[in-house]
């Protein structure tokens, strides 16, 4: 469909007003680029104002320096690379253009990670997105692709078998009690409020088509139309990063061979590993993360340069836009392109352990400040 407002105003004239972002677009929208891509439209009809509007709205973010752009569908990384390709740079510790994306599910090439100390580590977790190819992605796609996601992947999960096997719950056929107690949990994406999702239309026609399907045991998730087509989640209470990383590994695996077998395949480049709706999570996808109790660390002033030179992310226990609560944080790999998933998941296992025998110094009234600075950037 043309676009009239595109003849009628200029580029200069529609150029957002960017002044007091802090955001990765924000950073890299130049009203030249901006101009340059004003004329172009994927295939399927996603233009330049699509992909910025969440970063537009949304200044800056109280936790974390958020990218401010999302694709609509696959080509949107190709038909804004300009923009998309500095975004990336930028959010990935300077991955460039020419890069090649690594890729290492093997678990077998993890060192140790089976017995976090369990008096810290309160609960692991690993997940990743993937997208069905073909159909465009969640702040983009129609009510019938979005069924179609929902149908193609409860198809594929329905074949799962032994400690795999289980079953789809359907958002909105859940009771309000039955979704809460999934959220509080933690098994359960929440209902976007987040201005930053809301203004990326993700969350459109909401709760048509979404929900989550898990194994008997509640230790393999897969949500359904979220902020991706798909999320693939392993946890479990406890300090056992490596039987979480294997049982994701596996249910990955398997998961993706029916969906193959029924004709369909996930986005996934050379470049940009597996195609994702936010920037941040191109590449692994990977997010492995433990609940972490540190109370002392957490208030310590080098905990921010700490968690920067481990590589590391925190977030609150209730998600991304909560705060931590008690002195218990979600800590988790801060990159997920540039790296293989194992490379990943170790450098959490490693820095986690790192934390804790930080943590335990402080509870015994002794310095952390040369162990500190003695820790190599990773
Ligand atoms: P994601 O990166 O998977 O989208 P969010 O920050 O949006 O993660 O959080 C999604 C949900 O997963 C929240 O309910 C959060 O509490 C839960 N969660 C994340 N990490 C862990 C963990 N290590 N243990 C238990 N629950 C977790
Ligand atoms: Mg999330």
């Amino acid at each position: 469909m043309p676009n009239v407002n595109l003849a009628r105003y200029n580029g200069k004239e529609e150029y957002p007003d960017l002044e007091k972002h802090n955001n990765h677009m924000a950073h890299c929208l130049t009203e030249d680029i901006y101009k340059r891509m004003r004329s172009k439209e994927t295939p399927s009809g996603f233009n330049i104002d699509d992909c910025i509007q969440t970063g537009v709205d949304n200044p800056g973010h109280p936790f974390i320096m958020t990218v401010g752009c999302v694709a609509g569908d696959e080509e949107s990384y190709e038909t804004f690379a300009e923009l998309f390709d500095q975004v990336i740079e930028a959010r990935h510790n300077g991955y460039k253009k020419t890069d090649k994306h690594k890729t290492d599910l093997n678990p077998e090439n993890l060192k140790g990670g089976d017995k976090l100390d369990e008096k810290y580590v309160l609960s692991s977790r690993v997940r990743t997105g993937r997208s069905i190819r073909g159909y465009c992605l969640p702040p983009h796609c129609t009510r019938a692709e979005r069924r179609k996601v929902e149908e193609i992947s409860c198809e594929a999960l329905a074949k799962l078998d032994g400690e795999l096997k289980g079953k789809y719950y359907s958002l909105a056929k859940m009771t309000d009690q039955e979704q809460e107690k999934l959220i509080a949990d933690h098994f359960l994406f929440d209902k976007p409020v987040s201005p930053l999702l809301l203004s990326s239309k993700m969350a459109r026609d909401w709760p048509d088509a979404r929900g989550i399907w898990h194994n008997d045991k509640k230790n393999f998730l897969v949500w359904i139309n979220e902020e991706d087509h798909l999320r693939v989640i392993s946890m479990q209470k406890g300090g056992n990063m490596r039987e979480v990383f294997s049982r994701w590994c596996e249910g990955l695996g398997e998961f993706e061979k029916h969906i193959k077998s029924a004709g369909y395949e996930y986005m996934w480049n050379e470049h940009l590993g597996y195609i994702l709706t936010c920037p941040s999570n191109l590449g692994t996808g990977v997010r492995a993360g433990v609940h972490l109790k540190i109370p002392l660390l957490s208030q310590h002033p080098k905990f921010e340069m700490l968690l920067k030179k481990l590589r590391l992310q925190k977030r609150g226990t209730g998600g991304v836009d909560t705060a931590a609560e008690g002195g218990t944080f979600d800590i988790s790999n801060a990159d997920r392109l540039g790296f293989s998933e194992v490379e990943l998941v170790q450098m959490v296992i490693d820095g986690v352990e790192f934390m804790i025998s930080c943590e335990k110094k402080l509870e015994s009234g002794q310095s952390i400040d040369s162990d500190v600075d003695k820790q190599k950037q990773k």
